[in-house]
């Protein structure tokens, strides 16, 4: 799962970023609302947590910005303690939830889960396709009944695929969500081969189908109905 964290206080972001990346999340930062702004037209996230109060523009129009790029991308707002009608505005804008500063980090992580589970999956902790099965609360996926031993780099490309189950995964986009964009690309085209590899092989030797496909020079899918 790939966020966008847009914080301008130094402080607050990197405790956020830090706590963000120990839950598991890949993170990448911006401080600006032109910083925000430029990734936001270039790379897909899942979930991007928005301060409202930034030095050169107003969070409210990067909601506006996410919100006209018609992806699935989950939003939540970041506000000062008295700023309501900010907060208004936002949900007004589409933003999925609010949190007010200060917040404690474990009501942060539930209100990421929340959303990414309403966008994602459903309102459902579990992601079924074909006989593979993910428990997204217990980060466990399975054949059928079968529990695989993943690494956390193949559980969030297995996961990844299912969230996209039938459409075609590029290196370069696989390579960004599991890294960020800190990582030479040419060189993760490799890794991303070898996590392939082994995940499918464990798929197989639980019992499942190869369900993930190398369309030859382009990149890979994950088809269910084979
Ligand atoms: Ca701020």
């Amino acid at each position: 799962m790939k966020l966008l964290l847009v914080e301008d206080n130094p402080h607050l972001a990197d405790e956020m970023d830090a706590f963000l990346k120990e839950s598991g999340f890949v993170v990448e930062r911006a401080a600006t609302f032109d910083e925000a702004s430029e990734r936001i037209a270039v790379y897909q996230y899942d979930l991007v947590i928005v301060d409202l109060g930034l030095p050169d523009g107003s969070g409210l129009d990067l909601i506006t910005e996410i919100k006209q790029k018609e992806t699935d991308t989950g939003i939540l707002i970041l506000t000062a303690r008295d700023a309501i009608e900010d907060k208004v505005s936002g949900l007004d804008l589409g933003a999925d939830d609010y949190m007010t500063k200060p917040f404690h980090k474990s009501e942060l992580n539930a209100r990421i889960r929340s959303i990414l589970r309403r966008h994602k999956f459903n309102r459902s902790n579990i992601i079924q396709l074909a006989e593979i099965k993910i428990d997204l609360l217990a980060s466990q996926a399975f054949v059928n009944e079968v529990p695989l031993s993943l690494t956390k780099k193949e559980y969030d490309l297995l996961l990844y695929f299912m969230q996209n189950s039938t459409r075609l995964l590029t290196k370069e986009s696989i390579a960004e969500h599991l890294w960020g964009d800190h990582i030479d690309q040419a060189n993760s085209f490799d890794f991303i081969y070898n996590h392939i590899k082994n995940l499918r092989k464990k798929i197989i030797a639980a019992g499942g189908k190869n369900r993930i496909q190398a369309m030859y020079g382009m990149g890979y899918k994950f088809t269910p109905d084979q």
